[in-house]
């Protein structure tokens, strides 16, 4: 015989909940929100971390040296061979000797030329103001001529040499590098100054094609903080490094400092810098990269990787949503539900009755109780066994089920005694329902192993009174039964109204 399970309570919400589960669920999406994002962006910090090391460490650097020692070939080496002329014994020897054989500092400047394949080379004599070059005199020098102002500078200062970058001299794309040497004689007078006039547009594309392979601003800035040479069409406007944004803060720093590794903030974001001090040139040679830029490619790692932490969140938010509602719901059938029977307990209703006096009160409706219990039930028990007993309850409450409607409430009230509750019930329809019930038990055949069990039930019924407790309704029912059994059983009655 099969059991009939209805769904709980199936015309009123539940009233009480076990848990919260809102509550769980909020506290579940903090902790994986809060671990997701913990890790995620931990790691991305990491990686940026790793990158800014990496880039301060080793590319910029690296950078740095690769052009170094380009440039040693392009600069560096030029700077020793107007040295060497400087202290050349031939022409000094030439100079102290009265300048007498102009074809022969000439035929010396232009094998120097020739062999170094300098675009130019030159010697100014200070006593005589003549200005020599591989291809001849070229002029006298004279302060009062502001484009000789360079010889004098030089023959006043205290350095040995100077460099002098020369941007617009033969044609506009040809920056010409002067390396001007003073030189003396024997007793260390000044006599004269020598050197070597290059063009540095290999170095400027060189400089160029690193900037556009490794997005790094590569130039070289003097010690007055004045860039002196930069790629070809890097864009560089400013001629001074005071005169960028981010940079200026810290220019008299950079160039105490020597060489270094910075970080600043430029127009574009941040940026990382590195600067080497040349002392050939005696300028520092910078190389910086925008930070963004190479942060780009984990950035877009880290949204995806939180798109990803938000999706699985919602995912496990909804799985836990969907087995808690399911295990919620058969947590609380287990609870309310009869076993035996697949009626509801007593329990349920406890539950029950609180919302049907709501219902009652706003709805100003009726409703009765009955009170039903077999008759004579001892004895199945006694010829069938407990089991036989229990096979017989069960198929009586599937027989009470049926004949209800949905709206009812049938309990399993005790052993083998039933309540039910005929909501928009008065008097007289619950007496007919009683009845109704009490006929369709006695002629069904219930049977156990296939022996017949004749069963009948005695009901009592009681219209709920306005304003009364529960239990008072269910006392006169019982009194009801009471009648209905002391009557011969099998049989309907209803207890007298109170104060009757
Ligand atoms: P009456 O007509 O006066 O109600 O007679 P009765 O024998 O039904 O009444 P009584 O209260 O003396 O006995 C009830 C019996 O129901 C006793 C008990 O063993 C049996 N019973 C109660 N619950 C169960 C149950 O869950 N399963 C089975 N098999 N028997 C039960
Ligand atoms: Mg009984
Ligand atoms: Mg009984």
């Amino acid at each position: 015989m099969g059991i009939i399970r209805h769904p709980p309570f199936p015309t009123m919400s539940r009233p009480h909940r076990l848990f919260d589960r809102s509550r769980l669920l909020l506290l579940l999406s903090f902790v994986l929100g809060a671990g997701f994002l913990a890790t995620t962006l931990g790691s991305y910090e990491v990686s940026k971390q790793t990158i800014r090391e990496a880039i301060i460490r080793q590319e910029l650097p690296l950078t740095s040296s690769n052009i170094y020692s380009e440039i040693q070939k392009d600069l560096v080496r030029p700077v020793l061979i107007s040295s060497t002329m400087a202290s050349d014994t031939f022409l000094r020897d030439w100079v102290l000797g009265g300048e007498t054989d102009k074809k022969a500092m000439v035929r010396y400047l232009g094998e120097v030329k020739k062999r170094y394949n300098a675009f130019s080379t030159f010697f100014v004599s200070d006593h005589s103001a003549n200005y020599y070059t591989g291809g001849g005199v070229l002029k006298r020098v004279s302060s009062a001529e502001p484009r000789d102002g360079w010889y004098f500078r030089v023959r006043d200062m205290s350095e040995a040499y100077e460099i002098n970058v020369d941007p617009d001299l033969a044609n506009r794309d040809a920056l010409t590098i002067f390396i001007n040497y003073r030189v003396f004689d024997y007793d260390g007078r000044y006599i004269g100054a020598t050197g070597i006039g290059l063009t540095v547009d290999a170095v400027r594309r060189l400089i160029a094609d690193y900037q556009e392979r490794f997005q790094r601003t590569i130039y070289f800035v003097d010690a007055q903080g004045k860039i002196v040479l930069f790629g070809n069409n890097s864009g560089q406007a400013e001629t001074d490094i005071r005169a960028i944004p981010g940079l200026r803060d810290i220019a008299d720093r950079i160039l105490a400092a020597g060489s270094g590794s910075y970080e600043y903030g430029g127009p574009g974001g941040s940026r990382l810098l590195n600067v080497n001090y040349i002392p050939e040139l005696k300028w520092f040679l910078f190389v910086e990269k925008a930070e963004d830029g190479a942060l780009a490619e984990i950035r877009r790692a880290l949204y995806v990787n939180l798109a990803i932490c938000a999706a699985v969140t919602l995912v496990v938010l909804l799985l836990t949503q969907l087995a808690l509602s399911r295990y919620q719901q058969r947590i609380e059938e287990m609870a309310t539900t009869d076993k035996l029977t697949g009626l509801f307990n007593r329990q349920a209703f406890d539950i029950l009755v609180e919302q049907l006096l709501a219902e009652h009160k706003r709805e100003q409706g009726q409703f009765s109780v009955l009170l039903a219990d077999v008759d004579h039930f001892k004895a199945v028990n006694d010829h069938h066994g407990h089991h036989g007993g229990d096979a017989v309850l069960a198929a009586i409450a599937q027989r009470l089920q049926r004949d209800l409607r949905a709206s009812d409430i049938a309990v399993r009230w005790g052993g083998e005694e039933f309540l039910i509750v005929l909501r928009g019930c008065g008097l007289d329809e619950a007496l007919a329902t009683a009845e109704k019930l009490r006929q369709d038990v006695a002629q069904t055949r219930f049977e156990v192993d296939g022996t017949p069990v004749p069963v009948t039930l005695s009901i009592g019924v009681a219209p709920y009174q306005d304003g009364e407790p529960p239990d008072h309704t269910i006392g006169r029912a019982d009194a009801s039964l009471y009648r209905a059994k002391n009557g011969g059983r099998n049989r309907v009655c209803v207890a007298a109204p109170p104060g009757t």
